[in-house]
C-alpha cells in the first residue's frame, strides 16, 4: 500500500499529559476540550485527505491561493484550478505580472470571480511590500488587499505554523455541536462563538504551537468530512462520545439557526456566471452576447444589468459595441 505524503502537521504527537501540565486548574470544560483535541488530532492523522496545499513542499503562496479559492467553493472544484494556477504562476511575482484575462480564464467556474482579481492584487502587494515573500504574521497578512480575518489566520497557521485561532464554517459547526449542544451555528459568526473558539483552543505555547495548528486543521477536516451540515456521520465520528449535541439527543435547529436556502436559478449570480463563461471564449458584440445567453428566464433588463455590474467590477471591459475580458480589446 502506498504511503500518504507527509503533510505539515504529521509530526505532531498526541497525548495530553505534557500538553496541559502546569498551573491551569482542570475544569470540566477544560477536560472536555482536551479530550476532543486528542481524539480529533489522532483521527486527522489517520483520515485526512492528501491535498497538495497541505504537503510539506507546498509554498506559502500555494497555501494562500488555496485558502482564497476554498472560500465558498468545495475542494473537488478547487483542486484542478489550484493545480493549473500554481503551474502557471507559482509565486506572487508571476501572478502579479499575469494578464487579467488569463487570471479570469484559469479561475474558470470557481465562482465569485472578484476573488481572482483580489488574489492578483494580493500578489502585487506582496511583491511591492514584502519583496515577493508571503509574510508570516496574521497582522501583516491581514494588511494585504483582499485578505480577511479567516485567510490571514489560516495562512499564518497552515503555512508558517503560527498558532492562530482559525474559524471557518466547518469549524464553527463542529464547535457548536460538540461544545454548545446546538444543531447549527447560524449564519453570523457571533461574539459568543468567537469566545468559544478561543476558549477551546489548545495552549499555543506548548510544542511551539504545533499542536494548536494541528487542532485547527483537524477540526476543519472533521467538519468537512464527518460532521457535515446536512448528514453528520456520528457513527464514524472520533468525538462522538464527547459531543454535547449528540448526548442531548440531537435537538433540532431553531428558526435563526436554520440555513437559508440560496436559490441559484434565476439569480444575478447565475446570469453573471453565464456572461463570464461566454467572455472566456473571446470578445463578443454586446447585443450578440446578451442575446446568446442560454437562460430563457433571464429578461433583457437582467442581462444588461448583470453585464454592467461585471464592467463596474473590472471583470469585463467594453469598447464601442465590443465586450471582452479586461485587457483583451486593443
Ligand atoms: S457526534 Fe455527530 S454531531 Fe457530534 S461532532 Fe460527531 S458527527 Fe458531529
Amino acid at each position: 500500500m502506498s504511503q500518504k505524503p507527509r503533510d505539515r502537521l504529521s509530526r505532531v504527537k498526541t497525548g495530553a499529559s505534557s500538553r496541559y501540565s502546569g498551573a491551569i486548574e482542570e475544569s470540566e470544560s477544560l477536560r472536555l476540550s482536551q479530550a476532543v483535541h486528542e481524539a480529533a488530532v489522532s483521527w486527522y492523522h489517520r483520515a485526512a485527505r492528501d491535498l497538495p496545499w497541505r504537503r510539506q513542499d507546498c509554498s506559502a503562496w500555494g497555501v494562500l491561493v488555496s485558502e482564497t479559492m476554498l472560500q465558498q467553493t468545495p475542494v473537488a472544484r478547487v483542486l484542478p484550478r489550484w493545480e493549473e494556477w500554481m503551474r502557471r504562476w507559482p509565486t506572487p511575482h508571476e501572478t502579479a505580472k499575469a494578464p487579467v484575462a488569463e487570471i479570469l480564464t484559469v479561475w474558470d467556474r470557481l465562482g465569485y470571480p472578484r476573488r481572482a482579481l483580489r488574489l492578483q492584487q494580493t500578489a502585487a502587494a506582496i511583491v511591492e511590500h514584502h519583496d515577493g515573500q508571503v509574510p508570516s504574521t496574521r497582522d501583516e497578512l491581514r494588511a494585504l488587499p483582499g485578505v480577511g480575518e479567516y485567510t490571514a489566520a489560516a495562512v499564518a497557521c497552515f503555512a508558517f505554523g503560527v498558532p492562530e485561532v482559525v474559524v471557518d464554517t466547518n469549524i464553527r459547526r463542529v464547535h457548536t455541536r460538540v461544545f454548545s449542544g446546538h444543531a447549527l451555528p447560524g449564519k453570523t459568526y457571533t461574539a459568543q462563538q468567537r469566545r468559544l473558539a478561543h476558549d477551546v483552543f489548545p495552549d499555543p505555547e506548548h510544542d511551539c504551537g504545533q499542536f494548536a495548528c494541528a487542532w485547527n486543521i483537524a477540526v476543519m477536516e472533521l467538519g468537512a468530512l464527518v460532521c457535515t451540515a446536512r448528514a453528520p456521520q456520528c457513527g464514524a465520528c472520533p468525538v462522538a462520545e464527547l459531543c454535547t449535541w449528540r448526548r442531548a439527543g440531537f435537538p433540532p435547529p431553531t428558526e435563526e439557526q436554520k440555513p437559508r436556502g440560496q436559490a441559484w436559478a434565476g439569480t444575478d449570480r447565475q446570469v453573471r456566471g453565464a456572461l463570464m463563461a461566454a467572455l472566456r471564449c473571446g470578445p463578443a458584440q454586446r447585443s450578440v452576447l446578451i442575446a446568446s445567453l442560454p437562460l430563457p428566464a433571464a429578461d433583457l433588463d437582467q442581462r444588461h444589468r448583470c453585464l454592467e455590474s461585471l464592467l463596474t467590477d473590472g471583470l469585463a471591459e467594453q469598447r464601442g459595441d465590443q465586450v471582452a475580458l479586461p485587457g483583451v480589446l486593443r
